[in-house]
C-alpha cells in the first residue's frame, strides 16, 4: 500500500507517541471535569479511539457529522449538521476531535454552533493543521502536527472514502502520478 505514496509525511509510530502526548495534556487539564469529547465524523474516528483511550480521566464520547459545501478538496464554510449529538451539553466542558484544520471555516461553525448551547468550555483538539490555508481565526488548544498545505490521507482521513484505513499520513499523489 505504501509503495503508492511517495510523501509519507506522519509514521503510525510518530502519530501514537504525539497522541499520547495529547492525552496526557487533556487529562492533566481536566481532572474531575468529566469532559464530553464530540468526534466529527468521518475522518477524526481513529484519532479519537486512540486518543480516548490514553486518556486517563473519566470522560464521554458523543458524535456528530458535518458536510460542508464545496468540492472533495475544499470547503466553502456552509456547514450543513447530517448528525447532531446526542447528549445535552448545557454545563458540559466539550473538546471538539477534529482530524484536521484546513480553512477553519468547518470548525468556525462548529465551535458557534456548541456555544450557542451554554456548554462550561468548548475547546478543540486537532490531529493536523494547516495553518498556511487560514481563513477563519479559532483557537485550538491541543494540535497534533503541522501539515504543509497539501491534500493528506490515511489514519481516517479520506480521498472520495478512499485510504482512511492507512496507518500513516501521506500527501495525496498529484493526479496523473497515481
Ligand atoms: P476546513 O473547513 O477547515 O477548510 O476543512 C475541514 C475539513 O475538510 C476537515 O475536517 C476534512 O474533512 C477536510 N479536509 C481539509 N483538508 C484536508 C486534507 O488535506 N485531507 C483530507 N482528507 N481532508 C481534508
Amino acid at each position: 500500500m505504501k509503495t503508492q505514496f511517495d510523501k509519507v509525511l506522519l509514521e503510525e509510530g510518530e502519530i501514537r507517541a504525539r497522541v499520547s502526548e495529547l492525552a496526557k495534556a487533556i487529562s492533566a487539564d481536566y481532572q474531575g471535569m468529566d469532559p464530553l469529547l464530540v468526534c466529527v465524523l468521518k475522518g477524526a474516528v481513529f484519532f479519537m479511539a486512540d486518543l480516548v483511550r490514553e486518556i486517563t480521566v473519566p470522560c464521554e464520547l458523543d458524535f456528530m457529522a458535518v458536510s460542508s459545501y464545496g468540492s472533495a478538496t475544499d470547503s466553502s464554510g456552509v456547514v450543513r449538521i447530517l448528525k447532531d449529538l446526542d447528549a445535552n451539553i448545557e454545563g458540559r466542558h466539550v473538546i471538539i476531535i477534529e482530524d484536521i484544520i484546513d480553512t477553519g471555516l468547518t470548525l468556525s461553525y462548529l465551535s458557534k454552533n456548541l456555544r450557542a448551547r451554554n456548554p462550561a468550555s468548548v475547546e478543540v483538539c486537532a490531529l493536523l493543521t494547516k495553518p498556511e490555508r487560514r481563513k477563519a481565526d479559532i483557537s485550538c488548544k491541543y494540535v497534533g502536527f503541522e501539515v504543509p498545505d497539501t491534500f493528506v490521507v490515511g489514519y481516517g482521513l479520506d480521498f472520495n472514502e478512499d485510504y482512511r484505513n492507512l496507518r500513516f499520513i501521506a500527501a495525496m499523489p498529484e493526479e496523473g502520478s497515481r
